[in-house]
């Protein structure tokens, strides 16, 4: 199996289009094509991890964070980052960044920190902009049926729960085809009306290459009339952020004990308990703040994230509880989610999670 398959499934599960746009996921180190040996997750990369990955015979690493985030100028080993990735070059270790676009997804970092909650109907609290696009294109109208059903196999036309989902409306269209040209119908250099429909449907944005594709192979015209537009609409399960419901309403006390057994934490940082039973839970792994609002407007009891500064637990305001569990314990679980995912995927294959734990951050207690 080359490295190229493993990121495949992983791209499918997790679009790279779905990253924010500061992110850096995607394959840092290696090359696609080399052969794949066994496959280590971990949620940061560090010298270690390389290490470890050498020893257990693995040349891919799997990580959420990805080891080089800003821009790299040099290499020569001064920062731990650039050691990593000399080590990683070294050794033949390709190193593959999962990162925003899995925080992005409803099947992603944060569905498994609902899952250690028992969180109960959970939906994205911020829906990301831009993931839509609409396909608009005109087929003769016994072709239509042709058209279709190849969008709607490579991906066009899902809503929700539906799929098949498409516009059609029957009119003229008009055309002259030029000197070299070969017609599906009409004449050389006559103007011919020909009865097309046009078909509407929508589609997730990093499907476009395929469903054009798809359009191309699929319609009998040389030249194919067609427009993509961008939407505004948002998916429901793509954003940021998760809010559900615990099976019975808790103490906050109780909610925050059982929270740092399931995390296994030392200390959780938190805001003054509002003295009140809670049931509905917000959560972000990682940097979660920018949520805070939304997990407020959402009715949200309490708000789950980390790297929380100390303004910023002053515009919890007597809204919400706000609880602070670290960043890398918030994000622990996302090895096993893409351990699982992958061996799932790859039942004979080698993924193994890292032994190493990376965070960076001790507690002195
Ligand atoms: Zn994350
Ligand atoms: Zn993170």
């Amino acid at each position: 199996m080359k490295i190229r398959q493993v990121i495949h499934v992983l791209e499918m599960l997790a679009p790279l289009s779905l990253q924010e746009s500061y992110d850096n996921a995607g394959l840092i180190v290696g090359n696609n094509e080399t052969e794949c040996t066994g496959i280590i997750t971990s949620l940061d990369v560090t010298e270690s991890v390389v290490e470890e990955a050498v020893k257990r015979k693995c040349n891919l690493i799997v990580a959420h964070h990805p080891v080089i985030f800003k821009g790299i100028k040099k290499l020569n080993g001064k920062s731990y980052v650039e050691r990593t990735v000399i080590s990683a070059i070294k050794n033949d270790v390709a190193i593959y960044a999962i990162h925003t676009n899995l925080d992005n997804i409803a099947e992603g970092v944060n569905k498994k920190i609902a899952e250690k909650l028992h969180l109960q109907n959970c939906k994205t609290l911020l829906q990301k902009e831009g993931t839509l696009r609409k396909l608009v294109t005109f087929s003769p109208v016994k072709n239509a049926e042709e058209v279709r059903n190849a969008l709607f196999a490579a991906g066009a036309g899902a809503i929700g729960k539906y799929d098949e989902c498409s516009f059609n409306v029957d009119g003229q269209g008009s055309f002259r085809a030029g000197e070299e040209s070969h017609p599906y119908v009409g004449e050389i250099g006559e103007r011919h009306l020909e009865n097309e429909t046009r078909i509407e449907v929508i589609f997730p944005a990093f499907l476009k290459n395929k469903i054009i594709a798809s359009l191309k192979e699929s319609h009998p015209y040389e030249e194919i009339a067609y427009y993509v537009h961008s939407l505004e609409n948002v998916q429901d399960n793509i954003g940021s952020g998760l809010i559900g419901e615990l099976p019975a309403e808790v103490s906050e006390k109780d909610l925050l004990e059982s929270l740092k057994k399931a995390f296994n934490l030392s200390v959780i940082k938190h805001t003054a308990f509002l003295e009140k039973k809670v049931k509905k839970i917000a959560v972000c792994g990682g940097a979660g703040i920018f949520l805070l609002p939304n997990a407020i407007a959402a009715g949200a009891d309490v708000y789950i994230t980390s790297d929380i500064k100390y303004h910023d637990f002053f515009d919890a305001d007597g809204h919400i509880l706000l609880a602070d569990i670290g960043h890398y314990e918030s994000e622990q679980f996302t090895m096993d989610l893409l351990t699982d995912f992958l061996q799932q995927k790859f039942p004979n294959f080698a993924v193994l999670k890292t032994e190493m734990n990376t965070n960076p951050v001790k507690y002195f207690l």
